[in-house]
Protein backbone atom coordinates (compact mmCIF):
# COMPACT_ATOMS: atom_id res chain seq x y z
CA UNK A 1 0.00 0.00 0.00
CA UNK A 2 0.78 3.50 -0.83
CA UNK A 3 1.74 5.48 2.43
CA UNK A 4 1.97 9.13 2.33
CA UNK A 5 3.45 10.72 5.26
CA UNK A 6 4.54 14.22 7.35
CA UNK A 7 7.87 14.78 8.25
CA UNK A 8 7.82 17.53 11.38
CA UNK A 9 6.24 17.02 14.33
CA UNK A 10 4.75 13.62 12.64
CA UNK A 11 8.00 11.43 11.93
CA UNK A 12 10.60 14.22 13.72
CA UNK A 13 10.09 15.89 16.92
CA UNK A 14 10.07 19.29 15.50
CA UNK A 15 8.23 20.90 18.60
CA UNK A 16 10.75 19.57 21.21
CA UNK A 17 13.61 21.07 18.81
CA UNK A 18 11.93 24.28 19.07
CA UNK A 19 11.57 24.33 22.68
CA UNK A 20 15.35 23.81 22.93
CA UNK A 21 16.34 26.32 20.25
CA UNK A 22 14.66 28.71 22.00
CA UNK A 23 15.90 28.42 25.24
CA UNK A 24 19.03 27.98 24.36
CA UNK A 25 19.31 30.83 22.11
CA UNK A 26 17.16 33.23 23.63
CA UNK A 27 16.13 31.87 26.83
CA UNK A 28 12.83 31.91 25.89
CA UNK A 29 10.51 29.28 27.29
CA UNK A 30 8.31 27.70 24.49
CA UNK A 31 6.42 24.44 25.38
CA UNK A 32 5.17 21.76 22.60
CA UNK A 33 1.89 23.32 23.08
CA UNK A 34 3.39 26.91 22.17
CA UNK A 35 5.88 26.06 19.51
CA UNK A 36 3.53 26.57 17.07
CA UNK A 37 3.09 30.23 15.26
CA UNK A 38 -0.35 31.42 16.96
CA UNK A 39 1.13 29.94 20.24
CA UNK A 40 5.16 31.21 19.86
CA UNK A 41 4.20 35.07 18.41
CA UNK A 42 3.02 36.56 21.54
CA UNK A 43 6.38 35.14 23.68
CA UNK A 44 8.86 35.63 21.11
CA UNK A 45 7.61 38.02 18.64
CA UNK A 46 7.47 37.55 14.61
CA UNK A 47 11.25 38.25 13.79
CA UNK A 48 12.73 35.12 16.34
CA UNK A 49 10.09 33.24 15.52
CA UNK A 50 11.15 32.94 11.94
CA UNK A 51 14.72 32.82 12.66
CA UNK A 52 14.34 29.48 14.59
CA UNK A 53 11.89 28.28 12.02
CA UNK A 54 15.49 28.67 9.17
CA UNK A 55 17.68 27.61 11.50
CA UNK A 56 15.72 24.10 13.19
CA UNK A 57 14.23 23.51 9.44
CA UNK A 58 17.53 24.55 7.54
CA UNK A 59 20.90 23.92 9.31
CA UNK A 60 22.31 20.85 10.93
CA UNK A 61 19.96 20.76 13.70
CA UNK A 62 16.94 19.35 11.45
CA UNK A 63 19.48 16.19 11.49
CA UNK A 64 19.50 16.40 15.54
CA UNK A 65 15.76 16.20 15.67
CA UNK A 66 14.22 13.22 18.26
CA UNK A 67 11.79 10.97 16.61
CA UNK A 68 8.26 11.50 18.05
CA UNK A 69 7.57 8.39 20.06
CA UNK A 70 7.48 4.89 18.26
CA UNK A 71 7.86 6.67 14.96
CA UNK A 72 10.96 4.85 14.04
CA UNK A 73 9.73 1.23 15.38
CA UNK A 74 6.92 1.41 13.33
CA UNK A 75 8.49 2.84 10.20
CA UNK A 76 11.08 -0.12 10.29
CA UNK A 77 8.15 -2.43 10.62
CA UNK A 78 5.79 -0.28 7.56
CA UNK A 79 8.35 -0.23 5.40
CA UNK A 80 8.86 -3.48 5.06
CA UNK A 81 5.31 -4.04 3.13
CA UNK A 82 4.54 -1.12 2.28
CA UNK A 83 5.70 2.17 -0.07
CA UNK A 84 6.45 5.14 2.27
CA UNK A 85 6.29 8.58 0.72
CA UNK A 86 7.47 11.22 2.33
CA UNK A 87 5.41 14.80 1.66
CA UNK A 88 6.39 17.63 3.72
CA UNK A 89 5.73 21.50 3.19
CA UNK A 90 9.39 22.06 3.99
CA UNK A 91 11.36 23.91 1.17
CA UNK A 92 13.72 22.09 -0.75
CA UNK A 93 16.84 23.08 0.66
CA UNK A 94 15.08 22.35 4.22
CA UNK A 95 13.98 19.09 2.41
CA UNK A 96 17.82 17.55 2.08
CA UNK A 97 18.02 17.32 6.17
CA UNK A 98 14.61 15.28 6.36
CA UNK A 99 16.62 13.19 3.82
CA UNK A 100 19.51 12.91 6.40
CA UNK A 101 17.66 12.15 9.26
CA UNK A 102 15.60 9.52 7.35
CA UNK A 103 18.92 8.47 6.39
CA UNK A 104 20.76 8.22 9.57
CA UNK A 105 17.72 6.22 11.16
CA UNK A 106 17.74 3.65 7.80
CA UNK A 107 14.35 4.80 7.04
CA UNK A 108 13.72 3.97 3.30
CA UNK A 109 11.50 5.73 1.80
CA UNK A 110 10.02 5.31 -2.24
CA UNK A 111 10.15 9.65 -2.27
CA UNK A 112 10.52 12.34 -0.33
CA UNK A 113 8.74 15.54 -1.69
CA UNK A 114 9.27 18.99 -0.43
CA UNK A 115 6.19 21.07 -1.28
CA UNK A 116 7.80 24.88 -0.35
CA UNK A 117 4.65 25.54 1.75
CA UNK A 118 2.57 24.57 -0.28
CA UNK A 119 -0.92 22.43 0.25
CA UNK A 120 -0.23 18.65 -0.17
CA UNK A 121 -3.14 17.26 -1.35
CA UNK A 122 -2.64 17.38 -5.34
CA UNK A 123 0.88 15.97 -4.56
CA UNK A 124 -0.56 13.40 -2.70
CA UNK A 125 -3.51 12.42 -4.87
CA UNK A 126 -0.70 11.95 -8.05
CA UNK A 127 0.88 9.75 -5.99
CA UNK A 128 -1.72 7.65 -5.57
CA UNK A 129 -1.72 7.60 -1.94
CA UNK A 130 -3.96 5.61 0.43
CA UNK A 131 -3.78 7.67 3.57
CA UNK A 132 -1.85 10.80 4.75
CA UNK A 133 -0.22 10.39 8.52
CA UNK A 134 -0.06 14.09 9.47
CA UNK A 135 0.18 16.50 12.78
CA UNK A 136 -1.36 19.63 10.90
CA UNK A 137 -5.08 20.12 11.09
CA UNK A 138 -4.95 22.64 8.54
CA UNK A 139 -2.83 20.65 6.30
CA UNK A 140 -5.82 18.02 6.54
CA UNK A 141 -8.37 21.02 6.30
CA UNK A 142 -7.48 21.70 2.58
CA UNK A 143 -8.34 17.66 1.47
CA UNK A 144 -11.70 18.35 2.34
CA UNK A 145 -12.30 21.01 -0.53
CA UNK A 146 -11.04 18.09 -2.70
CA UNK A 147 -12.57 15.63 -4.18
CA UNK A 148 -9.74 12.47 -3.52
CA UNK A 149 -10.27 8.72 -1.45
CA UNK A 150 -7.10 8.97 0.53
CA UNK A 151 -7.70 8.31 4.03
CA UNK A 152 -7.00 11.18 6.57
CA UNK A 153 -4.69 10.33 9.96
CA UNK A 154 -3.88 13.17 12.38
CA UNK A 155 -1.65 12.46 14.98
CA UNK A 156 -2.85 14.24 17.92
CA UNK A 157 -0.21 16.56 19.78
CA UNK A 158 -0.64 19.32 22.56
CA UNK A 159 -0.43 22.13 19.54
CA UNK A 160 -3.45 20.55 17.67
CA UNK A 161 -5.60 19.58 20.28
CA UNK A 162 -7.83 22.31 20.48
CA UNK A 163 -8.24 22.66 16.68
CA UNK A 164 -11.27 21.45 15.52
CA UNK A 165 -11.43 18.22 13.40
CA UNK A 166 -13.57 17.11 10.31
CA UNK A 167 -15.85 14.34 11.10
CA UNK A 168 -14.28 11.75 8.90
CA UNK A 169 -10.33 12.17 10.10
CA UNK A 170 -9.01 9.31 11.79
CA UNK A 171 -7.63 11.24 15.08
CA UNK A 172 -4.77 8.50 16.25
CA UNK A 173 -2.95 9.38 19.67
CA UNK A 174 0.24 7.80 18.60
CA UNK A 175 2.58 5.55 15.65
CA UNK A 176 1.28 2.27 17.29
CA UNK A 177 -2.56 3.46 16.35
CA UNK A 178 -1.56 4.31 12.87
CA UNK A 179 -0.06 0.94 12.20
CA UNK A 180 -3.58 -0.33 13.26
CA UNK A 181 -5.31 1.67 11.02
CA UNK A 182 -3.06 0.64 8.19
CA UNK A 183 -3.48 -2.28 8.34
CA UNK A 184 -7.07 -1.99 8.45
CA UNK A 185 -6.88 -0.29 5.15
CA UNK A 186 -4.74 -2.71 3.48
CA UNK A 187 -6.84 -5.26 4.13
CA UNK A 188 -10.40 -3.56 2.94
MG1 LIG B 1 3.99 18.38 10.41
Amino acid sequence: MRIALDFDGTIADAASAKVRYAKERWGIELTPATSMRPGALPLMGAERYEQMIRDVFGTQLSVEMDPMPGSIEALERLQRRHDLNIVTARFDHEGVFAGQWLAKHSIRVGSLTPTNRGAKVEHCVNLGAKVLFEDSVSELAHFDDHNHAIAMALLETPYNATEERASGWHVLPDWAAFEGLVERLSES
